[in-house]
């Protein structure tokens, strides 16, 4: 390739998008989200569960108004970068800027440090780094960049099973159904659910990362799987779990599936589980 082809970006722009993305997604839930529970207030039928909606959107207005995070646990940073091939980094270390970005944006945002060095010895790092990382490369010279923080009230609750091919779609629904179930109100419900199939047993539990990430009024491309996220969310609905968990129909607002090609001998399902706080927040450079 030649290189006038090529298109340099230096890295100090991926940390300052990171930065800001890092307070951003903190402070302003996803386009559509204070509507969703809105019009959840208003359909639940349980009265402790309508009022606990309501006050989920006067939460989400206080953070607006405040500049304040929608919730105390600003969770560990997940980002998905998608690298176009015809970049070139220049000034230094991507890994390190995006980690510098997540530094700089928790600390000098306020935001809560929750990321601990080492999952026995359990001592903080005072800047939330490090962050979980995954690239990808597509085609282009542009930098998407995808920054999720991940609460852990949610994701403790997550579940990975590696099913047999004889698996139904019935069998992948109970599943699903039965890991939200035995949730309960751990996940602070209302919840928002990512569910990958397919894969191998770690792309799998990406691909429920990824399906959290995506807008929650697009349904899957396909079909047969948008059916799949409208009978699982009407199944999670019926189990009665409701709003915080103290009763009602609202337990989760929306269902994303995404999938990918497996092994003949097998057929992994991941549910990555959100809470009504799914942050997520993009840019591309
Ligand atoms: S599960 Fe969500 S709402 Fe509950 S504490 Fe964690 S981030 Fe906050």
């Amino acid at each position: 390739m030649k290189a006038n082809c090529i298109r340099e970006v230096d890295v100090a722009v991926i940390k300052d998008a990171v930065a800001k993305l890092c307070v951003s997604t903190n402070i302003h839930l996803p386009h559509g989200m204070r509507d969703i529970i809105s019009r959840r207030a208003e359909n639940e039928e349980s009265k402790l569960g309508k009022d606990i909606l309501i006050e989920l959107c006067d939460n989400m207005d206080a953070a607006e108004s405040y500049g304040i995070p929608v919730c105390q646990d600003t969770g560990m940073t997940v980002i998905f970068m998608e690298i176009g091939q015809d970049v070139h980094f220049i000034g230094g270390s991507l890994e390190k800027a995006a980690n510098e970005g997540v530094a700089q944006g928790y600390v000098n945002g306020g935001l809560r440090l929750s990321v601990v060095k080492d999952p026995l010895d359990r001592v903080n790092t005072n800047n939330n780094t490090p962050c979980i990382l995954h690239t990808k490369l597509v085609q282009g010279d542009k930098v998407k960049i995808i920054v999720a923080p991940k609460g852990f009230g949610s994701e403790n609750m997550s579940a990975l099973k590696m099913f047999t091919p004889a698996a139904s779609e019935e069998d992948i629904i109970n599943f699903v159904v039965e890991t939200v179930s035995n949730a309960g109100s751990n996940p602070c419900p209302p919840i928002t659910l990512g569910v990958g199939i397919g894969g191998d047993f770690e792309l799998c539990a990406i691909l429920a990362k990824k399906a959290l990430c995506r807008d929650m009024a697009v349904r899957n491309s396909n079909p047969f799987y948008a059916r799949m996220e409208e009978k699982l969310l009407d199944r999670i609905n019926s189990l009665g779990i409701g709003p915080q968990g103290f009763g009602g129909r609202t337990t989760a607002l929306y269902v994303n599936i995404e999938t990918y090609a497996t092994h003949i001998a097998g057929l992994p399902v991941a549910v990555n589980m959100g809470c009504h706080v799914n942050r997520h927040g993009e840019v591309v450079v």
